[in-house]
């Protein structure tokens, strides 16, 4: 079974759709095996984002994640990583596909509600960088 990392940025919590994000995931089938509010330290970012430590964007990327609460959540499920990303829509909004998540929410090519794992081996760093096995529930 095939798990991703997924996170609501603080826009999606400010902006109160975490129930929303959350229901779109379960309507496509997928389960939440792990799920928990937190406002990240500004080392903590950093280290989450260290692939992207030599973009431009790096230091306001992180500042944006520290800016407030976030929900992270493991997703479980048959092809769950490509699922997601589909479920969130283009990096950018603008480019993003109607009914998306980023389409219906974002406001901003940074600030764009989601987080979701690329590929397998990210999924496994990022899952690992927040919840323990204890804390992952097989349903
Ligand atoms: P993702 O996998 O779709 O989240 O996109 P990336 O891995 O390329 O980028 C990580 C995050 O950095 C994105 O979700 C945005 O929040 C932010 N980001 C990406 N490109 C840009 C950019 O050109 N400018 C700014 N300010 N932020 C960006």
């Amino acid at each position: 079974m095939e798990r991703t990392l997924s996170i609501i940025k603080p826009d999606g919590v400010k902006k109160n759709v975490i129930g929303e994000v959350i229901k779109r995931f379960e309507t496509a089938g997928i389960k939440i095996a792990a799920m928990k509010m937190l406002h990240l330290s500004k080392p903590q970012a950093q280290g989450f984002y260290a692939v992207h430590k030599e973009r431009p964007f790096f230091d306001s990327l992180t500042d944006f994640m520290t800016s407030g609460p976030i929900v992270v959540m493991v997703l479980e499920g048959d092809g769950v990583i490509a699922k997601n990303r589909k479920l969130m829509g283009a990096t950018n909004f603008k480019d993003a596909e109607a009914g998306t998540i980023r389409k219906d929410f974002a406001t901003d090519i940074e600030k764009n509600v989601v987080h979701g794992s690329d590929a397998v081996e990210t999924a496994a760093f990022e899952i690992g960088y927040f919840f323990n096995g204890l804390e992952i529930q097989t349903r």
